[in-house]
């Protein structure tokens, strides 16, 4: 009887059957188990195999295959084994499962291998994919990702491969180029090119920069591409980069249509003036540098509406508003396709017209006065508007906008001084004018904050009596450097810049000051002030007039105001609430210049108007001219009719005073009797009679 062999006898024994294999299995990483061919039993199996499975790798030895084999493939893979299969293999990705109970997804292969003598073998090498399937899984979830990523951007985006072959795109990419789903479903890629180009307007260019853009395999752009339709698109190109070099490119397109809609709307509106829809003076400014930039001569009109702001102030702002809108239409009528009319502010237009010397633009200038002569007519009002049109030439007159314009602007004002309703050619003399006006205004101010200007008193006398009965103040101002300036000079100026408003507030705080400081003489003298019409005009005028009056304590009846007839018509309602207003507080009303405006016999029914003075140019003829004669006559008896006293200005002949009494007339004022004189010389000179 053999003995029985010992242990390690055993293993000796086990070790020569299994050969190197036990050896190798132990060098590997895979998971790796011998099966016995023989018994389909577990042989050996490497430390790998006991962490896949989750068991001492000892613990394995002896296990029958089918116990290890998780899938239906494995065992009917071993099961064709036992049926004598010798030569059967597998290779595939399958699952093991670990001794807790999850599955771990491996490769695994099967061979055949020969062992030691006489014995074989099957070597099952398994490789854990777990990580690798995780790595998977992600990418899948990143693709899903960006594709919806894709999908819900409001860009259509395009990627495509250097050679440039679509790679992927998004549905709104479709939706831009308005391209037909089945065109993208046959993924044919040269068609798509082609719809691309042929929707744009301009498919050359567009074919040169991509192009371009192809050579260029790092380049990022920006750039417009407009489709036919109108619509434009925005394309914006980067590399797409992988591993540290380009491998494509993304495209990104955005329809900015609207955007450019909007700024082109912007733009237009910078450019144009809300009220009229003409060009403003930016869009002007931008004509004038193309018209001097093409170096040929161009003519600038100025066009401003006479008394526009009397119109204004009487129908009010709105109905001012359509009347410049109404001139801005028939002056638009009168310009030619290349020239260019703006409004500028208020109620002044300027129009460039383009060629235009000193012929075409007097033609210009006498088209333009035709078309206001046309009555306006609004809500039933029927009015006439009449403009003053200043001409400057280029290059005689300047060679920048601003040069041109002022030149234009001087002639205007010449134009309006003449009496407005015409046009007028710039002339160097304007510019000194318009200047010498600036200096006026400026001196003006100062010297009324110096305290530079004066009043002089000049008496009214009764014709019939010869007394004194009272006296018109005017304004004198001597100043350091231009010495006597004469009322007729800085008036008007003061008047134009607005500044009478503050010096005809002087004038009757000071004449209404010396009254009543005559008057705590215990000498009554009344005193006429004039007053201007944007003074009248001012809401507290009323109010003004009564506070100077309290504070000097002067009986209102011991102050007249003159007031011209074209204050009392420019917004008649206003004038007669507050004519009511001073007659309510006692203050006595003449008006000026009688005879000069457009008499409206009308108004001096209506207004509360004590006296009428007869101007100085209807006295000087008397009493040799006839036309004088007549007028001052007329003026006595209307002033009778309407039981209005009659006071005439001017009177420097004794022949002239004579005639005046004898025609009826109240009062006189004028050198023959004395001239307007200071306070102290006028009391002195008047009191001593
Ligand atoms: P006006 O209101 O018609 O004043 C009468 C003008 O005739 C005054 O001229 C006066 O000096 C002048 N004058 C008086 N008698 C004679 C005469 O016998 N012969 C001649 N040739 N002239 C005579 P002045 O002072 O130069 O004023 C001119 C104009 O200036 C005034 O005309 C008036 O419209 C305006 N003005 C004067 N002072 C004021 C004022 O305080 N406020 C306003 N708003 N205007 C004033
Ligand atoms: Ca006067
Ligand atoms: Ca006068």
């Amino acid at each position: 009887m053999t003995p029985r062999p010992s242990a390690a006898e055993l293993a000796a024994i086990e070790a020569a059957r299994l050969g190197v294999w036990p050896a190798l299995a132990d060098a590997l990483l895979d998971a790796v188990w011998l099966v016995d061919a023989a018994l389909l039993q577990v042989a050996h199996a490497n430390a790998a195999a006991g962490a896949l499975l989750g068991v001492p790798c000892e613990a394995l030895r002896g296990r029958s295959v089918e116990m290890l084999a998780a899938t239906p493939e494995d065992l009917a893979f071993w099961h064709g084994v036992r049926c004598g299969d010798a030569d059967a293999a597998l290779l595939s990705d399958t699952w093991v499962r670990h001794a807790d109970g999850h599955l771990v997804p491996v490769t695994r292969r099967v061979s055949r291998v020969a062992g030691g003598p006489g014995s074989d073998f099957f070597l099952v090498a398994l490789r854990d994919c777990s990580a690798q399937r995780d790595a998977e899984r992600e990418r899948e979830a990143v693709i899903a990702d960006l594709r919806a990523t894709l999908e819900s951007t409001a860009d259509g985006i395009l990627v495509t491969d250097l050679g440039g072959a679509i790679r992927a795109f998004n549905e709104r990419f479709a939706i831009l180029w308005n391209m037909p789903r089945e065109l993208l479903a046959r993924r044919d890629d040269a068609a798509v090119r082609a719809w691309m180009r042929r929707s744009v307007t301009n498919p050359d260019a567009y074919e040169r920069r991509l192009a371009a853009i192809g050579e260029a395999t790092m380049l990022q752009a920006s750039e417009e591409v407009a489709l036919h339709g109108g619509r434009m698109l925005e394309r914006v190109t980067l590399p797409q980069c992988s591993g540290g070099g380009p491998v494509g490119r993304v495209w990104s397109f955005r329809d900015i249509s609207d955007r450019l809609a909007a700024r082109r709307r912007i733009e237009q509106l910078a450019h144009t003036d809300a009220l009229t829809g003409l060009p403003n003076r930016s869009a002007l400014a931008e004509r004038y540098a193309a018209a001097l930039a093409a170096g040929s001569p161009f003519a600038t009109l100025l066009v401003d509406i006479d008394r526009f702001k009397h119109l204004n102030d009487t129908f009010g702002q709105p109905f001012g508003d359509r009347v410049l809108v109404e001139v801005a239409e028939r002056l638009a009528r009168c310009k030619r396709e290349a020239d260019t009319l703006a409004r500028l502010a208020g109620d002044q237009y300027a129009l460039l017209v383009a060629g235009a010397g000193r012929d075409g633009a007097q033609g210009a200038a006498r088209r333009l006065l035709e078309a206001m002569q046309r009555p306006f007519a609004l809500d039933g009002v029927g009015f006439t508007v009449t403009c003053s049109i200043g001409i400057a030439l280029h290059p005689h007159d300047g060679d920048d906008m601003d040069a041109l314009l002022r030149g234009a602007d001087a002639a205007v004002h010449a134009m309006k001084d003449a009496g407005g309703a015409g046009w007028r050619l710039h002339e160097p003399r304007d510019d000194v004018d318009r200047l010498a006006r600036i200096r006026l205004d400026h001196a003006m101010r100062q010297a009324l904050a110096r305290g530079d200007f004066h009043l002089h008193y000049q008496p009214q006398v009764g014709l019939a009596s010869g007394e004194v009965v009272g006296c018109e103040a005017l304004l004198r101002w001597r100043d350091p450097e231009l010495g006597d300036v004469p009322p007729g000079d800085f008036i008007p100026v003061a008047e134009e810049s607005g500044f009478i408003v503050a010096l005809g507030d002087w004038v009757l705080g000071e004449a209404v000051r010396q009254a009543a400081a005559w008057r705590a003489e215990g000498w009554v003298m009344p005193v006429a002030v004039n007053v201007s019409a944007l003074q009248f005009q001012r809401a507290d005028f009323v109010e003004r007039v009564a506070q100077v009056l309290r504070a000097a304590g002067l009986p209102a009846a011991l102050l007249e105001l003159e007031l011209t007839e074209s204050i009392l018509l420019h917004d008649a309602d206003a004038a007669l609430g507050r004519l009511r207003a001073l007659d309510a507080l006692g203050v006595q009303l003449a008006i000026d210049d009688f005879g000069t405006g457009y008499s409206s016999l009308g108004y001096l029914k209506r207004f509360p108007i004590r006296r009428l003075k007869i101007d100085r140019s209807f006295v000087r003829g008397l009493p040799g001219e006839e036309a004088d004669v007549g007028i001052a006559q007329a003026i006595v008896n209307l002033g009778r009719a309407l039981k209005l006293r009659v006071v005439a200005e001017g009177v420097e002949t004794e022949a002239q005073r004579r005639f005046l009494h004898d025609a009826g007339c109240d009062h006189y004022q004028g050198w023959l009797f004395a001239p307007a004189l200071d306070a102290a010389r006028f009391a002195e000179r008047v009191r001593r009679r």
